[in-house]
């Protein structure tokens, strides 16, 4: 690798002293095609010499921009380039009179791609070892050393940002082996009246027409006094697999699960692990010698999942003492259900259950209702839909979902919706409601502790935990996403009765291979 790269590095103001003389192949470029006169090699003095950021090239290609492992460019980031061979940067790196962190800070990024080229720097650990305050090194050296594969060698180079943002708050939380960040645009649709609060509905999505289609179904509530919601249902469920010897010894499990000294029992070790973990139900099944617990439990402003999971742990620890024989297989044996489509969540409900109402004053009532019942009732029904019984909760439950910090996966079960609507006031007006028993979110915990959607809850005023009632930002968060999903049902299903959606369609050309004016999302319902 050595022999057959051009190597470079920049000479520029780094933080350390070069303490060796350039021993291996020196290169200069300028900005331009015509490479520079070569630099006197006197100056600066070697020993003067920073190291900073340099970047690695074949000899065949033209380096469009000055070598830098960020792919900055600026006239004073030309000249000169310099890399030390394999040898000195593991010489460097493996002292042992220094951290590694210290002598890190010592090599330059494309030295620390070299030694992570020859296996001595795991990529996976480059946050580890240059510690917390090179965070963002971290990051731009791994990007560095995914580019030298020819599959990815765009990475590094390309417009997916990583400078300026927080890493101390994902690393270790949020995601590993980080190359930077997805932005996404973000939009704000209403506000929207809940429960006699205007919230304005925070919608990060790429789909055109999303945004102002749910604006128009929340001026449509809105005008009609707002919507109402109750929450009929607030618990996070885990269901571990749990063999037995033989179905009668799983037999006798579950009758002491489901007898109220096995409950009590269950229950004092579930919530021995939390503040906030109340323990709520335990619903038992037996699939031949295998067991199943639901664990139902409230979870405060958490989402709940890890929460829960440490729960059902020590629960678990105390039944096996009294059924030794017991082996548990999974603490998620898919009787939860997370992430996956599952009748048992449409029917028992998961996280926040909430539903939520409105009055549609002076609309084409009949037009509406009857579109509702043949769509999303008879419609889904024919297709053999879970929880599916909605035009496009998932459009706007997602949005949200994304724009505050929620676990995008779980949209499987928290977009599963029951859309209804009906006449009222003598057939003047409709009464419309959503009904969502899955709505699985937090303000506290996961990707709810990164800055911009703390941001995004903040607005809402509902960031982190609740002050005086634990698990009251989060409901409210879910009466939000309710209560939107609401205005969205209503906008679409609107422009579906009104023949907006194919009007618009036919009669407009597709801009950046989407539709551009109508109101509805040209790829929902
Ligand atoms: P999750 O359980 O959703 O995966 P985390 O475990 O990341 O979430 O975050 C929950 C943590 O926050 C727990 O350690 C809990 O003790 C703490 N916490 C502090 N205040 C609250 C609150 N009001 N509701 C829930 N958890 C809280």
């Amino acid at each position: 690798m050595e022999a057959k790269a051009h190597l470079a590095f920049r000479w520029t103001e780094a933080p350390f002293p070069l303490q060796h003389p350039p021993t291996m192949d020196i290169h200069r470029r300028g900005s331009g095609d015509n490479p520079p006169p070569p630099p006197p090699l006197s100056q600066p003095a070697p020993s003067d010499l920073k190291l900073k950021q340099v970047r690695l090239a074949h000899p065949e290609q033209s380096l469009p921009s000055p070598p830098s492992s960020n792919g900055a460019s600026s006239p004073v980031e030309r000249d000169y380039f310099y890399l030390r061979s394999l040898k000195e940067c593991v010489e460097i790196y493996e002292d042992e009179n220094r951290g590694k962190s210290e002598s890190l800070a010592m090599l330059s990024d494309e030295e620390v791609v070299l030694l992570a080229d020859n296996g001595k720097v795991a990529p996976h650990a480059l946050e580890k070892l240059f510690g917390m305050n090179e965070l963002e090194r971290a990051v731009r050296v791994r990007r560095a050393i995914i580019s030298r594969s020819p599959a990815t060698k765009t990475l590094e180079s390309s417009s997916i940002p990583y400078e300026n943002y927080d890493y101390s708050r994902v690393i270790g939380a949020c995601c590993e082996n980080v190359v930077g960040y997805i932005p996404i645009p973000l939009g704000v649709a209403g506000p929207l009246n809940v429960n006699g609060t205007s919230f304005p509905i925070p919608m990060a999505t790429a789909e055109g027409t999303l945004v102002a289609s749910t604006s128009r179904g929340c001026k449509a509530l809105n005008a009609g006094g707002g919507v109402s919601t109750v929450l009929v249902g607030d618990a996070m469920t885990r269901g571990p697999a749990i063999d037995f010897p033989s179905i009668k010894v799983a037999a006798q499990a579950k009758a002491w699960v489901d007898s109220a000294e096995g409950y009590a029992e269950m229950k004092a070790a579930f919530e021995s692990t939390s503040r906030f973990a109340k323990l709520k139900s335990l619903k038992t099944a037996m699939a031949g010698r295998t067991m199943y617990i639901r664990f139902a439990t409230t979870t405060g402003d958490a989402m709940g999942m890890n929460m829960i999971s440490k729960g059902t742990e020590k629960a678990l620890d105390a039944m096996q003492a009294r059924f030794p024989s017991m082996v548990v297989l999974a603490l998620s044996g898919n009787y939860c259900t997370d992430k996956k489509p599952a009748a048992i969540n449409w029917i028992e409900g998961r996280g926040k259950s909430v539903v939520a109402e409105a009055t549609v004053l002076k609309t084409t009532v009949g037009g509406l209702c009857n579109l509702n019942v043949k769509k999303n009732l008879i419609g889904s029904a024919m297709a053999g839909s879970i929880g599916g019984f909605n035009a496009h909760a998932s459009n706007i439950l997602t949005a949200i979902f994304l724009a505050t910090g929620q676990d995008p996966a779980q949209n499987v079960e928290s977009s599963m919706c029951m859309t209804l609507m009906e006449p009222t006031n003598n057939g003047e007006d409709l009464l419309c409601s959503v009904t969502m028993p899955c709505i699985e979110v937090g303000t506290i915990g996961g990707g709810t502790v990164l800055a911009a959607q703390q941001g995004v809850l903040e607005m809402l005023g509902v960031k982190g935990a609740h002050p005086q009632q634990p698990g009251k930002n989060a409901q409210t968060l879910a009466r939000i996403i309710a209560s939107a999903v609401l205005a969205g049902e209503l906008s679409l299903l609107s422009a579906l009765a009104a023949g907006h959606l194919i009007k618009a369609h036919m009669a407009h050309k597709p801009l950046a291979g989407r539709h551009s004016c109508c109101l509805c999302p040209c790829y929902s319902g």
